[in-house]
């Protein structure tokens, strides 16, 4: 898949929590804005990651848990590329600081 090639500068990679094994195969598996559970195939730890695509730059980016964060944690991470999170979108919306 030539598209590959587009991850050459990125850090997009799935890492375990436990060991630092990385897992580069399973970029399909990876649903933007899901928070996914994997065994390591080194170690067998169990971890959670989630792929986020960044809404201003479209740089996608991987964070990883030891344990499973709340559904809403995943609204509050930062692109590893500009900083930018989901949070900040809603905060920033026209009117948003209007009135309160
Ligand atoms: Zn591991
Ligand atoms: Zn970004």
């Amino acid at each position: 898949m030539p598209s590959s090639l587009l991850l050459d500068s990125s850090t997009l990679v799935i890492q375990c929590p436990h060991c630092g094994h990385t897992e580069p195969d399973d970029y399909e598996l990876m649903l933007p804005d899901c928070i996914e559970q994997m065994r390591c195939s080194r170690c067998g730890g169990v971890f959670h990651f989630a792929l986020l695509e960044c809404r201003r730059c479209a740089s996608e980016s991987v964070f990883h848990w030891l344990h499973r964060p709340a559904d809403e944690a995943i609204a509050h991470l930062a692109c590893h590329a500009c900083g930018y999170s989901h949070a900040q979108d809603e905060a920033t919306e026209p009117g948003a600081h209007a009135g309160a």
